[in-house]
């Protein structure tokens, strides 16, 4: 697994349906789908959707994307265009 260059936190690459891959935090979130929504979830299926996050265990789960969790962000998007 590789790790953030920002703050060293353990970072999941998902490939988007785009074809783009996402810098993802590795635990998976509870989250409700809803339009408008200030959130952003990578479903497992490589969607990105806005939504509201949920402790609710029978809700579906998708990984935050990690630029938004991230403490050293800024740090994080320079490293990213290095590769
Ligand atoms: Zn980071």
């Amino acid at each position: 697994m590789r790790t953030c260059k920002g703050c060293g936190s353990p970072i999941l690459w998902i490939r988007t349906e785009g074809g783009k891959s996402m810098p993802c935090d590795p635990l998976p979130v509870g989250y409700r789908e809803r339009e408008g929504a200030r959130g952003k979830i990578l479903t497992r299926g490589g969607h990105i959707v806005s939504c509201d996050f949920t402790n609710d265990p029978t809700a579906e789960t998708g990984y935050m994307p990690h630029f938004a969790t991230c403490p050293n962000a800024a740090d994080f998007k320079k490293a990213r265009k290095k590769g």
